[in-house]
């Protein structure tokens, strides 16, 4: 069943029929042929870049590919499924149109991950907000590796290996929960804001997804350059459907993110859908009390204390998202790694460690 659906080409995944049925203005065509074909207009191997995606589930797991094809290819689909069920006011995405069967097994799969995303015991698909500087030497990797952060980095017991093949193939697409929003905060020229990274994925999501493209690093870095200054935060995805692994940066708004959102429903930095990078604001004497700081906070983790007239951060809330840092306009607000609520997912140090040295 699974080698049927996963290892076996559809006759329609070829990229010529993909560009002719899905583009009429042929914008799109020209978008896709430039990246990925730069040469000669060629075919790509469908049923190679398919078990490519099989053969990254262990053996044990080899079910899960199915639910990784469903996701990478209709992921759309699987976000509309998702946020409805919590409570989003979404939009089906008439752009992404699935017959009747795999609908109903993009909402099995939708189904199984709600069940599964209220503890971090069994949560599969969680993520664990990254600063500026972190998410740039996760882009920035060359050498295939694997590594497995500690649950002080990324504290869910499933998916949160690191396991890095060809780093530096790098797609970027259309943002899953801003795509399906009945309104999104930016329009859908601007939403290519999710950073996939590593094979197989970026090589299945760029030949079967076409709202995906391959970027090189030096234009992920300035992707992920102006999604910061956008006041957007960076969140390091782990997912099972998509290898088991660390699968992207998703560059996430706190209106239409389904994860920024959810933090709500717990109301802490110790949640089962996203960690904290690890740092907190240190707010210094220079701080008058402006408030500009807790403007930002989409977490309420900042405020300003009428006695002294200096912000003050609850450490209980703080995901170490930066934002408050950036707007600051005295520079008073400097980030501090705080133990006590995780370590940061900081890959040059997790490699180091890795290796014995400090
Ligand atoms: S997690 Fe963030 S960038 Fe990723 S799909 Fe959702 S809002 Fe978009
Ligand atoms: S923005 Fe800066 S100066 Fe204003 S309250 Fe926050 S820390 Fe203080
Ligand atoms: S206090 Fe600052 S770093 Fe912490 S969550 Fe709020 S904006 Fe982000």
């Amino acid at each position: 069943m699974i080698a049927a659906v996963v290892g076996t080409a559809h006759p329609t995944d070829t990229l010529d029929s993909r560009l002719c049925g899905n583009d009429r203005s042929g914008v799109r065509l020209r978008q896709i042929g430039e990246v990925v074909m730069p040469e000669e207009p060629r075919k790509l191997d469908i049923a190679k870049i398919n078990k490519g995606l099989l053969d990254a589930f262990p053996l044990d797991y080899k079910s899960d590919a199915l639910a990784g094809y469903l996701y990478l290819k209709y992921i759309y689909q699987f976000g509309y499924r998702l946020l409805k069920m919590m409570g989003r006011d979404v939009k089906e995405p008439d752009y992404q149109p699935v017959d009747e069967g795999t609908a109903e097994m993009v909402q099995l799969f939708a189904d199984q991950v709600c069940a599964r995303s209220l503890s971090k015991d069994t949560s599969i698909m969680h993520s664990k907000i990254v600063r500026p500087e972190d998410a740039i030497k996760l882009v920035r990797q060359t050498e295939n590796m694997h590594l497995v952060p500690s649950e002080r980095v990324i504290p869910f017991k499933l998916t949160r290996e690191i396991l890095f093949e060809s780093p530096q193939e790098i797609a970027i697409g259309r943002c899953m929960c801003r795509g399906v929003a009945a309104n999104p905060c930016v329009p859908p020229s601007e939403q290519d804001l999710c950073m996939w990274i590593g094979e197989p994925n970026v090589s299945f999501l760029v030949s079967q997804n076409p709202y995906f493209r391959k970027v090189t690093p030096m234009e992920a870095i300035k992707i992920l350059e102006d999604a910061h200054k956008a006041g957007f935060i960076h969140c390091a995805y782990f997912e099972k459907p998509a290898s088991d692994r660390f699968n992207c940066i998703c560059n996430c708004c706190t209106c239409c993110c389904m994860s920024t959102t959810n933090w709500h429903l717990f109301g802490s930095n110790d949640n089962p859908f996203l960690a904290p990078s690890g740092y907190v604001p240190d707010v210094s004497e220079a701080c008058n009390g402006c408030g500009d700081c807790a403007k930002v906070c989409f977490f309420n983790a900042i405020s300003v204390d009428e006695k002294t007239k200096k912000a003050v951060v609850d450490l209980g809330k703080c995901m170490g998202c930066t934002l408050c840092e950036d707007k600051c306009p005295l520079q008073a607000i400097k980030m501090r790694l705080e133990p006590s609520i995780g370590e940061p997912l900081d890959i040059e140090a997790l490699k180091r460690q890795q290796l014995g040295r400090k």
